[in-house]
């Protein structure tokens, strides 16, 4: 936002001394260099001596008289050749100095002319020039004039906008703010602005598009949870009716088809419980926040997993001073636990679990030796219902809501958690939770 105000003043200053060089030159191409003018009113003593009194003597007396002005001026007056006069001039100083006309050299404070146009004042006297040098001359303080012109129109200018623009700044410094907030997931933050604020109708239009997204957002959460929520009747309806069938029927040849419905009635409930604790996660995060032993829990967690880790050689490693921390123990272990499920279904062999205290900060990692997970979708397998490979995951199951349950959890607690490229290809996800977890 300073960028912006910053190239605006800049804008302005640049503006202003275009204006006044386009202003100078012009008067210098219409009127002559107005600096020159008032260097010949300074030099005017020098030019009328020359003129009213050198150049009225007849022509053998012309000299003497000019070195009778050149013991009575200040100035130091020279005859120098018209070709060495001609190097020291532009172009169009030379043609006025060929005219016969005084031209003035503001900066070395000197002025040439030609002794005469036609040689008769003395032999040679036409390719002659005289130069008068350390001339009266000093156009500082018109310099110093026009410099304070600039600066009183350069703050005319400058200060009214400074006024009408610090109200926009801070106006769009507060809007920036609630973009920023609402980015971050509060979604309840709107712009407050007065009706007079010059930025107000930016201000209201984007309070409704807020509006209007935390509507949808918490339209598609309703859905999700109501649906989730009905499906769970009619779930129950079936494993009732089931269970009554297998009673009723008793029927071996039955009986395979029976377990496959079960497993299949299983599985429909598991899903709905995700469904559930997902939309509690993203409807309220209200954590239940207790100390307890870090590495104690993840020990249990570890312990209560058993079953699926059997198959793989799990190395953990805790550093010693991970003691007590304050989080919301349950939710805590969901992640870690699914964490921990997937690195069981993904792993070729080896598990390894670290936890440590590291700068205010408690990190977790887990890591397996499994495929791993290509850097693309690092970001998309925490979304619900992403998986990676469809025919993978069919043999190892699961719904693709484990990783979105576990980054909710661990965003509720002020951490993040990704995942990375481990040591031997697999994934290593990494979860890091502020020490004063709220
Ligand atoms: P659910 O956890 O709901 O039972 P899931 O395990 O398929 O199902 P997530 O835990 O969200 O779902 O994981 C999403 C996807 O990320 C997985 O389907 C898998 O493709 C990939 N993935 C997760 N963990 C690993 C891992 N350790 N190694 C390789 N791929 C992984
Ligand atoms: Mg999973």
């Amino acid at each position: 936002m300073n960028r912006l105000f910053l190239r605006f003043f800049a804008l302005v200053m640049l503006s202003i001394s275009v204006a006044t060089i386009a202003i100078y030159a012009s008067i210098t191409i219409f009127f002559g260099d107005p600096l020159e003018e008032v260097a010949l009113q300074q030099a005017s003593g020098q030019i009328l001596l020359l003129t009213e009194y050198v150049d009225q003597a007849g022509p053998n007396e012309w000299l003497t008289r000019l070195n009778k002005i050149r013991e009575i001026t200040h100035a130091r007056i020279e005859l120098i050749p018209l070709q060495m006069a001609q190097q020291k001039l532009t172009k169009t100083k030379q043609a006025q100095l060929m005219r016969g006309d005084v031209v003035m050299d503001v900066t070395a404070k000197s002025f040439y002319r030609r002794v005469d146009l036609n040689g008769e004042r003395y032999i040679g006297s036409d390719e002659e020039v005289l130069l008068a040098q350390e001339l009266p001359i000093d156009v500082a303080p018109v310099l110093k004039t026009e410099l304070l012109r600039y600066i009183i129109v350069a703050l005319c200018l400058l200060i009214p906008i400074a006024v009408w623009s610090s109200s926009h700044w801070r106006g769009l410094q507060a809007l920036a703010k609630v973009a920023d907030e609402f980015g971050a997931g509060h979604l309840k933050v709107r712009a407050q602005t007065s009706e007079r604020d010059s930025i107000y109708p930016l201000a209201q239009r984007m309070n409704q598009m807020a509006t209007r997204i935390e509507a949808l957002l918490a339209a598609q959460k309703n859905l999700l949870h109501s649906v989730s929520h009905e499906l769970r009747t009619p779930i129950a309806r079936l494993e009732f009716a089931l269970e009554l069938l297998r009673n009723a029927a008793k029927n071996p040849q039955l009986e395979p088809r029976m377990q496959a419905m079960e497993a299949d009635i299983s599985e429909l409930n598991a899903l709905v419980s995700e469904l559930l604790d997902l939309g509690k996660l993203d409807q309220d995060a209200r954590l239940d926040c207790r100390e307890f032993d870090l590495g104690k829990s993840l020990n249990n967690c570890v312990n209560s997993l058993q079953h699926v880790l059997v198959a793989h050689q799990l190395e953990t490693d805790f550093s010693v001073d991970l003691g007590n921390v304050r989080a919301d123990q349950r939710l805590l272990m969901r992640a870690i636990s699914n964490l921990l499920r997937n690195a069981a279904k993904y792993a070729n062999g080896r598990i390894w679990l670290r936890a440590r205290k590291l700068d205010g900060n408690i990190d977790i990692s887990l890591e397996d030796d499994g495929p791993g997970i290509p850097a693309s979708e690092r970001e998309r397998v925490f979304d619900a219902f992403y998986r990676l490979d469809r025919s993978r995951d069919r043999n190892t199951g699961g719904f693709g809501l484990g990783l979105a349950i576990a980054r909710k959890a661990i965003e509720a607690h002020g951490g993040q958690i990704i995942v990375q490229e481990g040591q031997f290809g697999g994934a290593r996800f990494i979860i890091s939770l502020p020490l004063q977890a709220q």
